[in-house]
């Protein structure tokens, strides 16, 4: 079963009725993993409300002082938007979303991305994610209440599965090979320090430039192996800066 593998994750959720509205809308589609990070008010009487049943759901819930943690073990993330974004990420319709998610979830841990009410997901959350999808609407009303846009994604898991998982349209990588969402970010981090200390990089003039990296290896998929030769570059190009000491 590979819905038992997608956790829906919430990103600063502020209302306890979406959160309600989020378990049922999972319930009734079989998926039964719910993370939060940093809900702004939680009481689960208020969410139980709205959850109509989905109790279960909600007593399981994981909570998260952060995405990173939210997200440890992943090895593939879907973050969704209302709004197109300007730095292109790859953009999938809900249902192409849906079968990369169940694919991948078939091989490992995998994870789908909602944004805050007010304010969606910010751009340093996105980078956590290997694609992007837009439930499509009317564009001169294109937000969708948080609960209503898990419900239409959760329809197309529950149906991608139900299709009995159709092959993805990206190659899948081999379930022990893959890097997890927490390998790659300190990849990022360490990247990132580097670049700053031979001077290629300036966090005050960053030119998106990490973000621009970070969008070039989410397209790759980074292996375990791989991510440990490129971090074994970086502490080559670290130590070769210290002085020598002669
Ligand atoms: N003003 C915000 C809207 C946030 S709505 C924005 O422009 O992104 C809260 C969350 O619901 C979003 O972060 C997203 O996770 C989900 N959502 C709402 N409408 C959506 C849509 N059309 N497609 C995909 N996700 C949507």
């Amino acid at each position: 079963m590979s819905l038992a593998n997608i956790r829906i994750v919430l990103v600063a959720p502020t209302h306890a009725g979406n959160i309600g509205g989020t378990a049922r809308a999972m319930k009734n589609m079989a998926l039964h993993r719910l993370h939060l990070v940093s809900p702004a008010e939680f009481s689960i009487g208020e969410a139980s409300a709205r959850a109509a049943g989905a109790d279960d759901v909600l007593n399981q819930v994981h909570v998260h002082p952060n995405l990173t943690e939210a997200l440890d073990g992943c090895r593939y993330v879907i973050g969704t938007s209302a709004r197109p974004r300007r730095l292109a990420w790859p953009q999938y319709d809900p249902a192409t979303a849906a079968r990369q998610l169940v694919a991948e979830a078939g091989q490992g841990e995998a994870a789908l991305v909602f944004g805050a009410e007010r304010t969606g997901l910010t751009n340093t959350e996105l980078e956590r994610c290997h694609g992007l999808v837009t439930i499509p609407t009317d564009p001169g009303f294109s937000s969708l209440n948080l609960a209503c846009a898990v419900q239409i994604m959760a329809y197309e898991l529950f149906r991608a599965e139900s299709r009995g998982g159709s092959p993805a349209p990206v190659d899948l990588v081999a379930p022990e090979a893959i890097a997890d969402s927490a390998e790659v970010e300190r990849f990022y981090r360490h990247l990132e320090q580097v670049l700053i200390e031979i001077g290629f990089h300036d966090p005050q003039h960053p030119r998106k430039l990490m973000r621009r990296l970070i969008r070039l290896f989410s397209r790759v998929r980074l292996e375990v192996n791989e991510v440990n030769i490129l971090r074994g570059i970086l502490t080559a190009i670290q130590e070769r800066r210290t002085p020598p000491n002669i």
